[in-house]
């Protein structure tokens, strides 16, 4: 049975460039969000050239790299003297050897741009799935306010604390990494004389790390965000907020640049840092999984929304094609997209909890040379 209607569980990243993608091909879709609208979080995000060419695919490049900063290189510094542990020239060169640019931006920035490919009647706020059941021909969808939809096929694409995983596979708590991200963005003047380095940095130290970038061409804002070994601290939420004084003495001893950077900074806050272990399969029957809902990872190669938008990408194109004529059943078309994004994402996973990628000479191509309009 070809699918005629999708819905979508999330209006996240990966959730809105699945509809964007699925747009592109004269698809239309159903989302719902458990959120009553978005709001402008505080947050920068990296989009390495993999992203950027999902981006490129849905018709968007040229607005994000328009507003976005280009990083000349990516600076990997040795926390207490600022030593160079690895230095990954971007800009032209990663345009060269990867075929997109590497850009960081505001996360909203990126959020309204995908957004602005989406058919915003197609997305219904303050709908919260907690139950599915499905059959052979269908599934219903029950929302916490009561509601009911159906749809032939659905796509959870609600992050990694999914309730659509929960509901295929059972509840299983996330892996407590035992450390917190402290995140802010804040206006660059707030640094007086003293300025970021016109780079993306991380400073490695012995058990903890801070990555300091600009948000936009201008480079008058500037992010940063940690990772800190907190065990207590279990709480994943864009609203709790972190002690600028606890963090500050968490990055005592650590380079003068780092500590300008968290002395300029007026407020922060604070996500306990979640994974889980890759998963064996990431569909049952009309139901699939996409993005954080089944290959959540650290941040620390910045890659969770990059597969997610992969994810979307390839999973597009395959509904697109199982559409067309009436070939294909449902679950083949999920084999194909487990098939041809499972490997990659394990190994980002895997890759990703081990927080060494670029702290020392690495040959970063098998991540960011991934072209996802390319694969399955
Ligand atoms: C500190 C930090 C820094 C990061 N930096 C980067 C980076 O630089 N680059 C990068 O590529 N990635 C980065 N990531 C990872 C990235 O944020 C995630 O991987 C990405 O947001 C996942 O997208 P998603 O669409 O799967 O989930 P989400 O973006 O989490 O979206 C899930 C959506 O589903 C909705 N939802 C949840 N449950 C329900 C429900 N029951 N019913 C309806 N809706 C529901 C939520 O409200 C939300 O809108 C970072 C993550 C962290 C924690």
């Amino acid at each position: 049975m070809p699918p005629t209607s999708i819905a979508i569980i999330g209006a996240g990243i990966g959730g809105l460039a699945l509809a964007a993608a699925l747009r592109g091909q004269g698809m239309r879709v159903r989302i719902y969000e458990q959120a009553g609208g978005f709001g402008r979080v505080g947050a920068g995000i990296q989009m390495s050239p993999n992203a950027v060419r999902v981006l490129r695919a849905l018709g968007l490049e040229g607005r994000v790299r328009a507003t976005a900063f280009a990083p000349p290189n990516w600076a990997n510094r040795a926390w207490d003297t600022g030593e160079m542990l690895f230095d990954l020239e971007l800009g032209a060169a990663a345009q060269a050897r990867y075929g997109a640019p590497y850009l960081l931006m505001h996360r909203a920035d990126l959020h309204e741009a995908l957004l602005s490919a989406v058919d915003p009647s197609e997305i219904d706020f303050g709908r919260r799935l907690v139950d599915l059941s499905q059959d052979d021909a269908a599934v219903s969808l029950l929302f916490a306010d009561g509601s009911v939809a159906h749809a032939d096929v659905v796509i959870g694409a609600d992050g990694v604390h999914s309730r659509t995983r929960e509901l295929l596979f059972g509840a299983q708590a996330p892996n407590l990494s035992g450390r917190v991200a402290y995140r802010a963005t804040f206006p660059a003047a707030l640094m007086g004389d003293h300025r970021v380095d016109g780079a993306s940095t991380k400073y490695w130290g012995p058990d903890r790390h801070i990555v300091i970038y600009p948000v936009n061409a201008a480079q008058d804002e500037i992010y940063f965000v940690t990772s800190v070994p907190e065990p207590d601290w279990t709480r994943e939420s864009w609203s709790a907020e972190g002690d600028v004084g606890q963090l500050r003495a968490a990055f005592a001893g650590f380079h003068p640049q780092v500590q300008r950077v968290l002395a300029a900074c007026p407020k922060v806050h604070k996500w306990a840092i979640l994974e889980r272990d890759p998963m064996a399969s990431w569909a049952v029957g009309r139901v699939a999984l996409l993005g954080d809902a089944c290959h959540p990872m650290t941040p620390y190669m910045a890659q969770g929304a990059a597969s997610a938008m992969e994810d979307a990408l390839v999973l597009a194109r395959l509904l697109g094609e199982a559409s067309g004529a009436g070939r294909g059943e449902i679950g083949q078309v999920f084999a194909r997209f487990e098939a041809a994004r499972q490997e990659r994402t394990a190994r980002l996973q895997l890759t990703s909890h081990g927080n060494q990628f670029m702290r020392g000479p690495t040959d970063a191509s098998w991540v960011y040379g991934y072209d996802a309009a390319a694969a399955g």
